[in-house]
């Protein structure tokens, strides 16, 4: 009985793993054309300087609005479009929208723009950045690129290569989510990051858990020894604003301060009203 009981386990586990694969392959499928579809778009969450509460730039994220499946997280499809190479024109689509709007700008804020490994190590990304700055006007400087450490590992001497010809056209560059994944602290020596992004996870308990505050600290130290400015991401409350503002952050992104949201949300930053105010927390 445990025998046959075992092989109907069996049986299931293979249906399941089938239907998994095939279900990877449709989404994979509509990805493909979810932006000729018009399904997918950008919302921008505000960085603000953690000091003064001003709003120093927005970082871009993706949203993919699927027909049936309704609203798939990053999280889900970019491991998905990593795998099959349509990151690929799906990061260019997003460099390309999101240099476009930011160009529009009255107020020259930075844009944060995520870049996956796969980009990172496809032999066209410097040329198409280059591409898209002189398309849309858009000055070098008021690109931020975002890469995870766990991105460069692949080919380190490439990643290097190519973040270094992206910092030479003026563009800057900021380690994502430190903290996790592959973290080595080489990393911030051997490639040129303008920025650090301590990752949510350690912001959460930040206020909380003594090991959470010296891990902080110890990044924030690191990062003034080193000359790169440091932003917490993931900051969701007073409390935990407050242990950045004392302990000296730089720049602070999270709930707290504006969810991601479509950009005419933020036309008071983008655009401030001639003598208005053309800076200030979003409370105001
Ligand atoms: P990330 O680059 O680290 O982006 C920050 C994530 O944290 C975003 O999730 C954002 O919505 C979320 N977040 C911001 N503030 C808070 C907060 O206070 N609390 C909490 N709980 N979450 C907060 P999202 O938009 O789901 O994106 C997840 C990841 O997907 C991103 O992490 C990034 O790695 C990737 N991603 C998103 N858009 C793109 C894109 O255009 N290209 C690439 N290659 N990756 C992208
Ligand atoms: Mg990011
Ligand atoms: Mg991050
Ligand atoms: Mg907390």
């Amino acid at each position: 009985r445990a025998k046959s009981e075992g092989r109907g386990t069996y049986r299931f586990f293979e249906a399941t793993m089938g239907a998994q694969v095939r279900d990877r392959r449709l989404l994979e499928h509509d990805l493909r054309y979810a932006v000729a579809r018009g399904e997918m778009r950008l919302v921008y969450q505000p960085q603000s300087d953690a000091a003064t509460g001003a709003v120093i730039g927005f970082e871009v994220l993706l949203r993919w609005q699927h027909p049936e499946r309704g609203a798939v997280s990053p999280a889900i499809f970019i491991p998905v479009a990593e795998e099959s190479g349509v990151i690929l024109q799906l990061g260019e689509w997003v460099l390309r929208e999101a240099c476009r709007e930011a160009a529009t700008w009255k107020n020259p804020l930075t844009v944060a723009v995520n870049v996956s490994g796969v980009q990172v190590h496809a032999p066209n990304l410097v040329p198409l950045v280059q591409d898209v700055l002189h398309e849309t006007g858009l000055a070098p400087e008021r690109l931020e690129i975002e890469v995870t450490e766990t991105a460069l590992i692949r080919e380190p001497a490439r990643a290097q290569a190519t973040l270094r010809q992206l910092k030479s056209i003026g563009v800057r560059i900021a380690m994502d989510d430190f903290g996790t994944g592959y973290s080595s602290l080489s990393n911030l020596r051997s490639y040129p990051f303008d920025k650090i992004k301590i990752d949510a996870s350690f912001i959460r308990t930040v206020d909380s858990n003594e090991q959470t505050a010296a891990i902080v600290r110890s990044v924030l130290g690191l990062g003034r020894g080193l000359g790169m400015p440091v932003l917490a991401e993931g900051v969701e409350t007073e409390e935990e604003l407050r242990f950045l503002v004392k302990e000296n952050c730089a720049a602070v992104q999270g709930f707290l301060m504006g969810r991601p949201s479509p950009i005419a949300t933020f036309s008071h930053f983008t655009h401030p009203a001639p003598g208005g105010p053309d800076r200030g927390d979003l409370a105001a």
